[in-house]
């Protein structure tokens, strides 16, 4: 078989397992967020402030991806969410299989909210549809100010841009308008957002859209 033909046969199964989960959450009222980014960027500790911001307001589940070890889930359930740790052992993403199989874990009777961290990565994530409703792509001012422009894929299946580290900005050379301008000429609908978890600037405005959107609102 051709490998071209191979490739679209397996994401094929893919969509099928993910619209599976899509309506599965769906009809227990959960919506799904794919949170996505580079190595380093600083998807755990957005996780860890948007779930202590939230908490209360929303319960949050979360599938933690990473090819090795449990830190980062073991971080994000001291935040106070239900967290199941894949590990994908070297592959590079998640599938939705994999979510199948993490949601049968997970206690989901007080979940509104499932968010699963990929494997840091900006590129073949963007093509595995995992059944999630909103996709989020973070990006952070100490990788450099090309992403959008090198990565267009992400940006473009993306409805969510997270700006992070933004208090490193007096110290990075980071053109934030012209990381706006790329990614927002890939995609014009995009919804930007910057933050720093540090200082917590931004992070109320991210949370209340995000608590929105949960609610279907
Ligand atoms: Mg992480
Ligand atoms: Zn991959």
């Amino acid at each position: 078989m051709p490998k071209v033909t191979l490739a679209q046969n397996i994401l094929a199964v893919n969509e099928h397992v993910a619209q599976e989960i899509r309506q599965s959450l769906s009809a227990r009222g959960i919506r799904a967020l794919n949170i996505m980014s580079s190595p380093g960027a600083g998807k755990t500790t957005l996780l860890e402030r948007t779930i202590e911001r939230l908490r209360g307001r929303l319960g949050i589940g979360v599938i933690e991806g990473d090819v090795e070890t449990s830190a980062d889930a073991e971080r994000i359930e001291a935040a106070g969410a239900e967290t199941v740790q894949i590990n994908t052992q070297g592959t590079c993403h998640l599938e939705a299989h994999m979510i199948r199989d993490a949601l049968a874990q997970i206690d989901l009777a007080h979940v509104d909210l499932l968010v699963i961290e990929n494997v840091g990565n900006l590129v073949c994530p963007a093509a595995w549809d995992l059944g999630e409703d909103l996709r989020v792509v973070v990006v952070s001012t100490t990788e450099g100010d090309d992403k959008p422009a090198k990565y267009p894929q992400m940006f473009a299946i993306s409805q969510v841009m997270i700006v992070n580290k933004l208090d490193l900005l007096p110290y990075v050379n980071y053109d934030l308008q012209k990381v706006r301008r790329q990614a927002l000429s890939i995609n014009p609908n995009l919804h930007i957002f910057e933050v720093s978890c540090q200082t917590g600037e931004g992070l109320e405005a991210w949370c209340d859209w995000l608590g929105t959107f949960a609610r279907g609102v």
